[in-house]
């Protein structure tokens, strides 16, 4: 019998290593989908559109929230991000584990919305191992990387709202810990209510033909 996927969402500090270390997980192992999200910022070198994100207008954006086409969304750091809504609940129902990579707020709304949903937030061995990431991507300004160190800070009082921690000390050996923490979701009873269904009303008939 088909198990329904776990929705799981992964938070982190920008440059804690969210991207590595899921690399790391979809190359290792299968059963997973990953949920692009649209997104208003414009894209990073390297980053491909439907890849990476849907880079979208800001009138895009605005008319998928109107159709009702996101699961949730958020603006962080003066961008709208979000994520489409008929990619998840497709690849839940064929039985993937689907990722979320969405910040906090966003997280918190689907926890609202779907209560089984499993938040896991990627901690960096200590903070100033994610200043020295942040600083060596290159890729932001000094500036934006103020704002994101700022907007870390806020981010780390809300952490004890998720239901995991995974400390990102070596993204391989991160992505096998995130591997065994998704995967053990599927043994929980909400998530085999048909199988277990079935086994009660299979042993009360088995029973009864005994009679
Ligand atoms: P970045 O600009 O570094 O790619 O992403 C900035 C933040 O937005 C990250 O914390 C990332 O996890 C978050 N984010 C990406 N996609 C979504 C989304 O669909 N919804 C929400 N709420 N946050 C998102």
């Amino acid at each position: 019998m088909k198990t329904r996927g776990s929705l799981i969402v992964l938070s982190g500090f920008a440059g804690v290593g969210k991207g590595t270390v899921l690399k790391s997980l979809f190359e290792t192992h299968e059963g997973y989908a990953y949920s692009v999200s649209a997104t208003t910022r414009s894209p990073r070198p390297g980053e491909v559109d439907g890849v990476h994100y849907f880079f979208v207008s800001k009138e895009r954006f605005e008319q998928m929230i109107a159709n009702d086409e996101l699961l949730e969304y958020a603006c962080y750091v003066d961008n709208y991000y979000g994520t489409p809504k008929a990619y998840v609940d497709s690849k839940l129902e064929d039985g993937f584990d689907v990722i979320l990579e969405i910040e906090v707020q966003g997280a918190l709304n689907i926890k609202k919305k779907v209560p089984d949903a499993i938040l896991i937030y990627m901690l960096p061995p200590s903070a100033v191992t994610l200043r020295d990431r942040l600083t060596g991507r290159g890729t932001e300004t000094p500036d934006v990387i103020r704002k994101r160190m700022e907007r870390a800070a806020e981010e780390a009082v809300g952490v004890e709202q998720y239901d995991y921690i995974v400390v990102n000390d070596d993204a391989d050996e991160c992505a096998q810990e995130l591997n065994s923490l998704i995967r053990a979701q599927r043994h929980r009873t909400g998530s085999n209510k048909a199988f277990i269904r079935m086994i009660q009303e299979d042993l009360k008939r088995l029973t009864k033909e005994g009679d």
